[in-house]
């Protein structure tokens, strides 16, 4: 029985699937909604905070111990929302970059493609999961 290699071969070297027009699409309106959502989220986090500041700044005076430790935390949880937020905001922004450019789906850190599942979670992931553990390993 004859064997077509040429088709073999063909099939083994077609694990590397381009992404078509439509899936790139469909990728960049789900991006661009995370981004917006976020961007929403951001703006109204950061009004608050600002909020929060204000009423900080006019209550400093009367304040006992107590109240201006509940506040302390009150801010302190505002500001790190706000990170959070702004982190995933960049993110989502990187991510759209990286559409345009035609990285998108390929790890940062080990460069492989990141499992569809994971993307499907996680529109806006640009490592895999692997990749993303050794990096708070090291950030922490
Ligand atoms: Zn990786």
């Amino acid at each position: 029985m004859l064997v077509n290699g040429a088709i073999v071969a063909g099939k083994g070297a077609g694990a590397v699937k381009a992404r078509s027009t439509e899936e790139i699409e469909q990728i960049r309106v789900i991006l661009r909604s995370r981004f917006d959502e976020l961007n929403a989220e951001y703006e109204e986090a950061a009004a608050q905070n600002h909020r929060l500041r204000l009423v900080e700044i006019g209550d400093a005076a009367g304040d006992d111990q107590a109240d201006s430790g509940s506040k302390t935390a009150e801010r302190d949880a505002a500001t790190s929302l706000l990170r959070t937020l702004l982190e995933r905001r960049t993110q989502a922004e990187h991510a759209m970059q990286r559409l345009e450019d035609g990285t998108y789906g390929n790890c940062e850190g080990c460069s492989h493609p990141i499992p569809v599942e994971r993307l499907e979670v996680f529109p806006s992931a640009t490592t895999c999961v692997n990749c993303k553990a050794v990096r708070e390993r090291r950030a922490s």
